[in-house]
């Protein structure tokens, strides 16, 4: 049996052989250059990051189909918000890492540095070189997409723009959905195009 004493004594030991580690490695400064970092990164380690979005392109209306494939990424844990984002904004994704089973956690602190809106990490290192997602808009006009197609996310669009858009990413899907023949009989037409569907003589207005 050890006795309350001998613990007490064994746990100020240990409790002393950190305490001087901490001690060592802050004479050499490593803490305060790890912390600097971490406020980066939503308080993560950086070679612990798999994607990093802006909070400019967290607040647009879409959700970046890279953060669907990176929380679904087997050594992804977490997924970290800035809390600086509005909460409206940011519940597309709370939703995302809810549905693929992942934590979702808001951050709030003052002494967070930089323009990270969301972090999707691992618990272990994984050194990822390019955490960067590129900006959404760009990235399917070099896919030869509509503007206003790639600006109608979260909104119902016609057939034939769901299949450009579709066609062009299949990751897309998960912005848009099809206007159903109800909306088109009520005289809702897609937003992307402009396009009248239906027979508008129904419409109430
Ligand atoms: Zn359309």
């Amino acid at each position: 049996m050890v006795s309350d004493m001998q613990r007490e004594q064994v746990g100020s030991l240990v409790h002393k052989d950190l305490l001087d580690k901490a001690l060592e490695v802050g004479m050499h400064g490593a803490p305060e250059i790890k912390h600097d970092e971490k406020m980066h990164y939503l308080g993560e380690f950086r070679e612990r990051v798999i994607r990093l979005l802006t909070k400019e392109q967290v607040a647009e209306p879409g959700v970046y189909p890279e953060i669907v494939e990176s929380l679904k990424d087997q050594r992804a844990t977490k997924m970290i918000i800035c809390g600086d984002i509005n909460y409206r904004l940011v519940e597309k994704y709370r939703r995302l890492a809810a549905r693929i089973n992942k934590t979702c956690i808001v951050i709030h602190d003052p002494e967070m540095k930089g323009n990270t809106g969301l972090v999707v990490v691992s618990d272990d290192a994984v050194d990822i070189a390019d955490i960067a997602v590129p900006d959404r808009k760009t990235r399917l006009a070099t896919l030869g997409v509509p503007e206003a197609i790639a600006g109608a996310a979260g909104e119902k669009v016609c057939d034939m723009c769901y299949k450009k858009i579709t066609e062009a990413d299949p990751g897309e899907a998960i912005n848009y959905s099809r206007l159903t023949l109800a909306d088109c009989f009520w005289g809702e037409h897609c937003i992307a195009c402009k396009e009248k569907h239906g027979d508008g003589s129904f419409s109430s207005n």
